[in-house]
């Protein structure tokens, strides 16, 4: 049940990528929340690429654990605690390193840059987009299972945007035994009711 409500929940949600803004997915069945958290990497951390040294995985590692920790989640009266918590990772990209020899990106999300750039008189500035990896985008999904001292709840407020200083709005869907509901969250409006 709380599977299949889940999937309709998705497919609204499919292909966001917006940075600033993350998708959270909640769906209550008696004392218990599953909630899904999908955010572009760029809200946790400064780069959307891979880390392969060890200060970026250090970075990207300490965010994901402070996200992993469910105190942002804050719930009324039940309280709750995450009892587990699966994070995957969806790293588009694969062509960039390949492209630094040419001034054509296939897979270039910035079309309307390339364009202007037809005769390559650009070139330093197409190999600094390489560098900063701007063509390419990442996105972190964690899946929590949360059990609750009871099935009561009320105000519900997601206090993500300390955690998480580039996010400006949280894109909540609810399904709860009393009914389904969205709202887009904010810094000033982080609450809903559930
Ligand atoms: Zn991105």
């Amino acid at each position: 049940m709380a599977a299949t409500s889940f999937l309709s929940l998705s497919a609204t949600a499919a292909d966001s990528h917006v940075h600033g803004e993350l998708q959270l997915q909640l769906v209550q069945q008696g004392a218990t929340l599953a909630v899904r958290l999908e955010s572009p990497l760029a809200n946790l951390v400064s780069f959307e690429y891979q880390p392969v040294d060890a200060e970026d995985k250090l970075k990207l590692n300490q965010v994901v654990s402070q996200l992993k920790n469910t105190a942002w989640l804050e719930t009324t009266p039940a309280q709750c605690d995450a009892q587990q918590v699966q994070v995957s990772y969806s790293w588009q990209s694969g062509t960039v390193e390949a492209s630094e020899q040419s001034a054509h990106h296939h897979d270039d999300h910035d079309h309307d840059h390339d364009h202007d750039h037809d005769h390559d008189h650009d070139h330093d500035h197409d190999h600094d987009h390489d560098h900063d990896h701007d063509s390419q985008h990442a996105s972190v999904t964690m899946e929590y299972e949360l059990l609750c001292d009871s099935g009561e709840f009320g105000d519900i407020s997601v206090s993500l945007f300390s955690v998480l200083p580039a996010l400006k709005k949280v894109q909540m869907q609810w399904i709860a035994e009393r009914g389904q509901g969205a709202k887009t969250l904010t810094p000033d409006e982080p609450g809903f009711k559930l």
